[in-house]
This record gives C-alpha cells, sequence and structure tokens, in this order.
C-alpha cells in the first residue's frame, strides 16, 4: 500500500515587526485535502495565515512555504512566496515518497490568496488556465475608472454563491475603499464554452511543447499567453480568421459576464 504522508505541521520563529519581541507561529507546510475540517479553513478561513503576537496583539500575515495535496483530485499546488524560487518534482517526491506524480496536476502560486484560488479552480472539471485566461479578459474590459476602483490585487476568482460548487465559479471585483464590498459576475457555461473552443487546442500545443512542473498559470502568465497570441496571430497567414476569433471571444465575455455591448477596436 501506498504511503500516506498527511497534513504536516511546523513551527516558525516570528520577530514582532511592531514590537521587535519573538515568539512562535504554529502552521503548516503539508496540507492534505483528506483533512476535512482544515482544508475547510483553507478555503475560508481568513485567519488561517495569520500571526497574533503574544506582547503586542499585533496581527500579522505570515507567508510560509506550503504544499495542498489531494489524493483523490491528483492536485498538488505549492504555496511559494519566493517568486525566484523553483520546485522539482525531486522536492515533492521526497514528501510523496514513491507515489508516482504522472496523474497530478501541478500548480504554484505566491499568495495565499492566489494559492486558494488555485485550489478552487482545480478542483472543477474545467481546466484552471482557462479561467485564469477569463479572468484576464475580462479585466481587460473595465474602463481606466473602474480599474482604479476595483484594483487588480484584489480582483479573484471565487465560488458563485454559497452553494460551494466547483463547477460554478463566479469573477470577484473588490471595492477600493469598501472592505468586503465586492462585484460578483459568475461565469457562464457558455462563456467556458467558447473559451475552450478558442483556447484549448492552443494550450494542448503548448504543454506538449514543454513540460515544467509546478508552473504558476495565474494572471500575469494569462497576460503573457495573450500577448504571445496576438502576435502569433499576426504574423500568420490566417490572421483575419485569428482576430475574429479573438474579437468574437470579447464580445462573449461583454455579453455573458457585465451583459453589455463590447464594440469592436480595431
Ligand atoms: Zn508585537
Amino acid at each position: 500500500m501506498a504511503s500516506t504522508i498527511g497534513t504536516h505541521e511546523m513551527d516558525a520563529s516570528i520577530r514582532c515587526p511592531a514590537c521587535r519581541a519573538s515568539g512562535t507561529f504554529h502552521t503548516w507546510d503539508i496540507i492534505d485535502a483528506g483533512d476535512v475540517s482544515l482544508k475547510d479553513r483553507v478555503l475560508f478561513d481568513e485567519n488561517l495565515f495569520f500571526y497574533t503576537c503574544p506582547h503586542c496583539q499585533s496581527k500579522i500575515h505570515i507567508e510560509s512555504k506550503c504544499l495542498y495535496i489531494d489524493r483523490d483530485k491528483k492536485l498538488l499546488i505549492w504555496h511559494i512566496p519566493d517568486p525566484r524560487e523553483k520546485v522539482t518534482l525531486g522536492e515533492v517526491q521526497g514528501a510523496l515518497g514513491t507515489t508516482s506524480l504522472a496523474a497530478y496536476t501541478c500548480r504554484a502560486a505566491l499568495t495565499w490568496g492566489e494559492w486558494r484560488e488555485k485550489i478552487i479552480e482545480c478542483e472543477s472539471t474545467y481546466d484552471d488556465r482557462l479561467y485564469e485566461i477569463i479572468k484576464y479578459g475580462a479585466y481587460q474590459l473595465l474602463s481606466k475608472d473602474d480599474k482604479e476602483r476595483l484594483p487588480l490585487e484584489a480582483y479573484h476568482i471565487d465560488y458563485a454563491d454559497d452553494g460551494h460548487d466547483p463547477e460554478r465559479l463566479a469573477l470577484v471585483f473588490m471595492k477600493k475603499d469598501e472592505k468586503g464590498m465586492a462585484y460578483v459576475y459568475p461565469i457562464t457555461e457558455k462563456l467556458k464554452d467558447v473559451t475552450k473552443d478558442i483556447f484549448m487546442p492552443i494550450l494542448d500545443q503548448l504543454s506538449r511543447e514543454k513540460q515544467a512542473p509546478f508552473e504558476r498559470f495565474g494572471y500575469a502568465w494569462a497576460s503573457q499567453f495573450m500577448t504571445y497570441l496576438i502576435k502569433a496571430a499576426e504574423a500568420d497567414a490566417n490572421r483575419d480568421t485569428y482576430g475574429n476569433l479573438i474579437g468574437f471571444w470579447i464580445k462573449t465575455i461583454g455579453e455573458e459576464i457585465f451583459q453589455t455591448v463590447v464594440k469592436p477596436q480595431t
């Protein structure tokens, strides 16, 4: 039988940035989805990765390396706060024992927020990279004023409602100066279908070309991907076809997410 290394706890030494007192933060470096109550806290407890200083009561957000493992859904999702740090497959194989990783979806995220978002995306049967492309595309449709009001840092994908159904996700635009206030736009099946039809063949081709473990498929990746695609399309003999496809996709986002008509910009 395969070994089951579950959740792993750890203590980190913390020096409080406010009062300089030292203390210990109890946290995790491996979280197993089989640990249901802890998984619930990962998804819904905003205070999970906060340290409270025992001396001055300051609350400090702690970013530390953590691996999320879901053996049923075959997910390995790293939280790695240092953008320069790369994870090797060997490191994970060491943590998992001899388990083969071939069947696993491997992802990495820079912040706890992105990590949680990635877990939610990856529990869906829909490809997380397509979610990131939709997320990127929709933000491009905001006006300059709206981008100011609804900052990118707080923009994210979440459950569409309290049912917490992984097949029903939404784009969440948080308002800048009103804590907890947000616009929630469900991602419709039609937009998912159109996005998949247009981009999945390209993603399949790219993943055949290079297979790097633990890639950060987030907003920055989606931005690079679209820039690459638009350049490639411009150089292609079928550029009108590509242009029409992208235009059709943008129009679909406008209709399906914002219920507005997007005028073509050429
Ligand atoms: Zn303190």
